[in-house]
C-alpha cells in the first residue's frame, strides 16, 4: 500500500520511556509492514513543560535506533500560522465560541449539574455577559461518533455529552493539543495513526475536527499502555525511565514483547526491524480488522 504515510509524534516533556518507544516501534513497524512512509513529529506546543533540550535528546535517540524519518521533521512550535488558519476556518463557519470559564467554575458547575469532573457543559454557547474571554471552544454537535479501532474495535463517544465542546485555544494563549494534531496530521498526509490507548477517547474529538475542516480521517489502531507494576500508566509524571541509551537492542527487545510478539535472537537494530517488519506483515494478513 504505497500511499500509507505514518507518524510519531512525541511531545518534549521528558525523555522517551518504554511506553513511547513501544508506540515508536509499532508505529514505525506498521507503516514498514504497508510499505508506507513514516514520519517524525515534535508535538512542542507547550513549552513551560518541555524541559530544555529535551526534543534533541529525544531525536538523538531516535538517531541511535537508527530510525529515520521519511520526511522533513516537524516541529509544532513551527506551526502559528497553519493553526490560525485552520482556526479562522473554523470561526468563518460557525463553530469557534469564547469561553470565560475556569477549570474551577466548571469543576463548581459540574458538581451542580451532577456531570462527571471536567465535562464542559456549554455554559459560553450563548456569550460570555461581560466576562473576558479566556479559551476558545469548538461547538460540537450531539451526536455520537462511532469509528472502529484496527485494534480496539468499535468505539462511540458523545462528545458534547462526554467531554463538551472542545477547547481548540487554551487560556494561556497556547495551542490545544486537539486542533494542533489534527491540522498537522492532515498537513502531513496521515493515513494512519499508531499511538497509545490513552489517546483512544481523544480520537471522536479529533474526528469531530477532521470533519469539520474537511480532512480525511486516518485509520487509528491504539495499542495497550506499558504501565508500572501496580498497573498505572507509565508516564513521564509518574517517573518513568527514559529508555537506557547503552542498552537498545534489550530496550527493543522488552517493547516487541510489550506488544505481544514472541522474542527472537538478533545481533543489530537493522536485523531486528527486518524480522520484525516481517512477523509484523504476517500478522496483518493474518488478521482481518
Ligand atoms: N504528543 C502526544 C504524546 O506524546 C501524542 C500525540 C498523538 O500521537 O496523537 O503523548
Amino acid at each position: 500500500m504505497a500511499d500509507y504515510v505514518g507518524r510519531f509524534a512525541p511531545s518534549p516533556t521528558g525523555p522517551l520511556h518504554a511506553g513511547s518507544l513501544a508506540c515508536l516501534l509499532a508505529s514505525y513497524l506498521d507503516a514498514k509492514a504497508h510499505y508506507g512512509r513514516w514520519l517524525i513529529r515534535i508535538e512542542d506546543i507547550d513549552p513551560a513543560r518541555e524541559p530544555e533540550h529535551c526534543a534533541q535528546q529525544q531525536l538523538e535517540l531516535m538517531e541511535k535506533l537508527q530510525v529515520h524519518s521519511d520526511g522533513p521533521i516537524l516541529f509544532q512550535s513551527d506551526r502559528n500560522d497553519a493553526y490560525e488558519k485552520r482556526l479562522a476556518e473554523l470561526q468563518k463557519k460557525g463553530l469557534v465560541y469564547g469561553c470565560a470559564c475556569s477549570r474551577k467554575s466548571i469543576e463548581e458547575q459540574d458538581l451542580r449539574l451532577n456531570l462527571p469532573k471536567g465535562v464542559y457543559p456549554g455554559t459560553c454557547r450563548g456569550g460570555t455577559h461581560g466576562k473576558p474571554v479566556r479559551a476558545l471552544r469548538f461547538l460540537t454537535r450531539s451526536h455520537p461518533v462511532v469509528f472502529t479501532d484496527r485494534l480496539c474495535g468499535t468505539f462511540m463517544q458523545n462528545v458534547e455529552r462526554e467531554v463538551g465542546d472542545i477547547v481548540l485555544k487554551r487560556a494561556d494563549g497556547l495551542w490545544a493539543y486537539q486542533l494542533a494534531v489534527v491540522t498537522d496530521d492532515a498537513y502531513q498526509g496521515v493515513t494512519h495513526i499508531v499511538r497509545g490507548q490513552d489517546l483512544l477517547d481523544n480520537t471522536p474529538r479529533q474526528i469531530l475536527l477532521q470533519r469539520a475542516l474537511g480532512v480525511r480521517t486516518p485509520e487509528y489502531m491504539h495499542i495497550p499502555l506499558v504501565t508500572h507494576e501496580d498497573g498505572q500508566k507509565l508516564s513521564k509524571q509518574n517517573g518513568a525511565k527514559a529508555v537506557d541509551a547503552e542498552n537498545l537492542e534489550a530496550e527493543t527487545a522488552k517493547a516487541w514483547k510489550h506488544l505481544g510478539f514472541e522474542a527472537f535472537d538478533f545481533d543489530t537494530l537493522p536485523e531486528f526491524y527486518a524480522e520484525a517488519t516481517k512477523r509484523w506483515r504476517s500478522y496483518l494478513s493474518g488478521k482481518k480488522y
